[in-house]
């Protein structure tokens, strides 16, 4: 029997009895990260990177049942060896390895494989088996290296700032807030949060990642001269609504890995795209995979099928597994 399988509930590990990232209530949850999608509330224990604490208290409530793991510490539990290896998705983000019986099967969660340095870098780790995602499954997904994508951002919000325009960005309140913060140049103007980033950017700072100073975005009123040369980061449901009136002229800018379909940016009516994912692209992926030496690959959420098909013309056993993980980056959501 294969060591992990999907399940109503979510992925499921058979001989140890504990489930993966479950989308619906369950006794015990090895949680990969954060997001919306793979970490839920109501289950009855979590166990989950110890550098994800934070996070995790953070988005499901201070009093979860949490058991924490530093990367690479090893748990035994029903005769199967546990272990969390960094995924370079967000903070503490880990992929889970598990062995039982001499077979290791390793399952990513997301991943990114471009260090960032708003978390450990991602590990690949040897498996027989590996549970991969694949958000940005397609060969048109390339990232640019992000030090050009920070760059882009800088000039952008300096040209607003030499006009005595206000600029907004939009990016999902966990991970690609952060790493936004810690990539930018600072020194251009004040930086002002919305309610949903702020208490995440506190977390990170309690972990030691440099994120520059912010300011509460709702402190600010449209006279304020302070916001002719702001940058004001908020996730994408902030847009259009009545909370934006106070940024008087503004421009506004989405950062996301789906800007790479123009499509999308035209959708959301934004005057600038910066093309930044905190997923693996294309090449990142197959990178990811061919590292780990393992066989047999399952895919997750994204485009399963494509890359299910590539995988099996290189001769791996590549299989699709039908999960719930939408994705925080989807365009569609509106959720911060
Ligand atoms: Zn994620
Ligand atoms: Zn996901």
């Amino acid at each position: 029997m294969d060591l992990v399988v999907a399940r109503p509930e979510g992925l499921y590990c058979t001989a140890g009895d504990f489930y993966i990232d479950p989308w619906k209530p369950v006794e015990r949850s090895v949680i990969t990260h954060g997001h919306g999608d793979h970490a839920h509330t109501g289950n009855e224990h979590y166990l989950a990177a110890a550098p994800g604490e934070g996070i995790l208290r953070t988005r499901l409530g201070q009093d979860i049942n949490l058991q924490l793991l530093e990367y690479g510490e090893v748990l035994q539990h029903n005769g199967v060896t546990l272990s969390f290896h960094p995924a370079g998705h967000v903070l503490g983000s880990a992929q889970v390895r598990l062995e039982y019986k001499g077979e290791v099967w390793v399952a990513s969660g997301d991943y990114k494989v471009e260090p960032d340095g708003t978390c450990a870098p991602f590990e690949p780790v040897r498996c027989h088996t590996f549970i991969t995602e694949s958000t940005f499954g397609l060969p048109i997904y390339r990232w640019q290296p992000q030090a050009e994508i920070f760059e882009e951002v800088n000039q952008w919000w300096r040209a607003n700032a030499e006009q005595g325009k206000a600029s907004v960005l939009f990016a999902y309140s966990f991970g690609k807030a952060q790493r936004l913060l810690h990539g930018i140049d600072a020194s251009i103007g004040p930086i002002l949060a919305h309610g949903s980033v702020e208490p995440l950017n506190r977390v990170y700072r309690d972990a030691g990642v440099y994120i520059p100073e912010t300011q509460y975005a709702g402190d600010f009123k449209k006279t304020d001269p302070a916001l002719r040369n702001a940058l004001i980061i908020a996730p994408p449901s902030a847009g259009g609504s009545t909370w934006m009136r106070r940024f008087g002229e503004y421009s506004d800018a989405f950062a996301s890995g789906w800007m790479r379909l123009r499509g999308t940016r035209r959708r959301r009516g934004v005057d600038r795209g910066f093309v930044l994912s905190d997923h693996a692209d294309w090449p990142g992926l197959l990178w990811a995979i061919e590292q780990t030496g393992a066989e047999r690959v399952m895919v997750t959420h994204g485009s399963v099928e494509v890359l299910v098909r590539y995988l099996r013309d290189i001769g791996l056993d590549a299989q699709g597994f039908t999960t719930e993980y939408g994705n925080e980056e989807e365009p569609q959501e509106v959720a911060s």
